[in-house]
């Protein structure tokens, strides 16, 4: 298949990424097999055009990429349409069946990891090596859903009465629609449509509007490993369209299931719609995870851990560390140490560059938050140790911050971003009220060598997932989810199949002895 670089000519990606060294600067292009650069939406096994278009940027250039059919209500109730009429065959599959397709959609994405990485680096700022790394990590949901799919057990309870069984039977919930957020554009699909589909269901995909691409390469490899029309549909839309393609999705009758991941403010409007028509929710929000280094630590393991968990993906991802709390007699080390790291190892750049370890933020807003946060800490007595700058475009100097106390917004809010502000604290007491002091709990991470510290904090940091010496912990075969306001359900591991699976209680009554 012909390589194809994106819409218009090559010639627009003859730009330079302002405020980079020179040496880093040359063009970019991005070359990919053409069929899977879908631009139209994907209803019922058909590709679909909407009445306009909206344009996806490279965030690292602000050139345009492509032109995405900017799908309205009218083709997400299309799309409901098709799902709710293909679920009542897809439930008829056999799990094996559905297993052997998932399975062969795990190996064609496999096969085009390299162009499929190329897309996320392009669409969504990441540095190539990430970009892989999301791809191996979203194929594996779509691999482990297809083992999954095929254990769905249900029970046969010892019942009380003599002439009575008791049997919970487990059965897919129906139509699900799954709206997904840009900064992991491939994996935050994969993580609920490979449950949903191995559980019967079928879906409808709304992704984020910065990052459609990689959800129409998606649809386009599911219907080459012959997932049946309706099963998989995908309506990307504009930022304007997006509520009201959003409504349509979290309160349509023939919905059953709504499956969101991003913020905590745009989930509670979700919540809301989805209240009226009671339909099953997963959330799966924002997050402000504290990292915590006790005296005890392994200094050189905890700055890898928080270089890991930091800088990942420019610090845009829902589990990266937030609030960084070093005690009192490792503090000056390990500031020492991550600071010679940082300079060591970060490198900014377009993701398609060899090296780059920083791509842009997703947008300039993201851009300007961090900004502010930085200002609103320095202005409050923080002192910057690396970076703090902004520069051209989106792309933000990675920041370290010293002195940094709870009253700043960089302790109260998520960044989503490369800023590393660090809290000084002198008690186990003290990290753990300062951890704990927040309305969200995603994930935490701490590093000790104590093992009653370990056990005595992994139990009382109120988080949903807890690295422990260690900075990354996301896997398919563990569960991914939050407590508090970081949301509900959990995806991954044995329990994300469940979201999608209803239990029916069947009491055969009458029988003779
Ligand atoms: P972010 O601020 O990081 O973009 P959001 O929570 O706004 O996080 O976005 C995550 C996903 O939610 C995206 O697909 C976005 O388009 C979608 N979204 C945002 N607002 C709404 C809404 N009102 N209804 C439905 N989807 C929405």
């Amino acid at each position: 298949m012909a390589a194809v670089c994106l819409l218009r000519t090559r010639s627009l990606f003859r730009q330079f990424v302002p405020g980079l060294p020179a040496a880093m600067q040359r063009q970019y292009s991005l070359d990919i097999s053409s069929q899977l650069l879908r631009t139209q939406g994907y209803v019922d096994g058909r590709w679909v055009s909407a009445a306009s278009v909206f344009p996806v940027l490279d965030p690292a250039t602000g050139q345009e990429l492509a032109r995405v059919a900017d799908c309205g209500p009218a083709e997400a109730k299309q799309a409901v349409d098709a799902a709710y009429k293909a679920f009542y065959s897809w439930k008829q599959f056999t799990a094996k069946e559905r297993s052997y397709l998932l399975r062969k959609w795990f190996d064609l994405l496999t096969l085009h990891k390299e162009d499929l990485a190329k897309l996320i680096t392009f669409e969504c700022g990441k540095p190539m090596k990430e970009s892989l790394g999301e791809i191996a990590y979203s194929a594996s949901f779509i691999e482990w859903f297809a083992e999954e799919a095929r254990r769905t057990y249900g029970d046969i309870v010892p019942s009380a009465a003599k002439d009575r069984k008791v049997l919970l039977l487990k059965q897919p919930v129906g139509v699900a629609s799954i709206i997904t957020p840009w900064n992991f554009p491939s994996a935050m699909i994969t993580r609920k449509v490979g449950a949903a589909l191995a559980a019967g269901c079928t879906v409808v995909v709304k992704p984020a509007e910065d990052t459609p691409l990689s959800a129409l390469a998606l649809a386009e490899l599911a219907s080459q490993a012959g997932i049946p029309p309706g099963v998989f549909n995908v309506v990307p839309c504009s930022r304007e369209k997006t509520p009201e393609v959003g409504k349509v999705l979290c309160t349509d009758d023939l919905v059953a299931k709504v499956s969101f991941t991003g913020s905590t403010a745009t989930g509670k409007i979700l919540l809301k719609h989805a209240a009226d028509t009671v339909k099953k929710v997963s959330m799966e929000l924002g997050g402000h995870a504290p990292f915590i280094v006790f005296d005890s630590a392994d200094v050189d393991m905890a700055v890898a851990g928080a270089m890991a968990s930091k800088f990942r993906n420019s610090g845009q991802t829902c589990v990266c560390s937030n609030r960084f709390l070093v005690q009192s007699g490792i503090h000056d080390r390990f500031m020492e140490k991550l600071g010679r790291a940082m300079d060591a190892e970060l490198r900014l750049g377009h993701g398609s560059e060899p090296g780059t370890t920083q791509g842009p933020l997703i947008n300039s807003r993201a851009a300007d938050k961090v900004v502010s946060q930085v200002s609103d800490a320095v202005s409050r007595g923080a002192k910057v140790l690396r970076g703090g700058k902004r520069l051209h475009g989106s792309f933000m100097e990675p920041t370290l911050l010293a002195g940094v106390t709870t009253d700043m917004l960089c302790t109260r809010e998520e960044t989503f971003g490369p800023l590393l502000p660090v809290i000084r604290f002198d008690s186990e007491a003290e990290a753990l009220a300062i951890a704990n002091a927040s309305h969200v709990g995603l994930a935490g991470y701490f590093y000790s060598q104590d093992i009653s510290q370990i056990w005595r904090v992994a139990e009382a940091l109120e988080v949903g997932m807890v690295g422990v010496n260690e900075g990354l912990l996301s896997t398919c075969e563990a569960s991914f989810g939050g407590v508090k306001q970081s949301g509900l359900g959990r995806e991954g591991s044995k329990y994300g199949i469940e979201e999608y699976l209803d239990v029916k209680y069947m009491c055969f009554g009458g029988l003779k002895p």
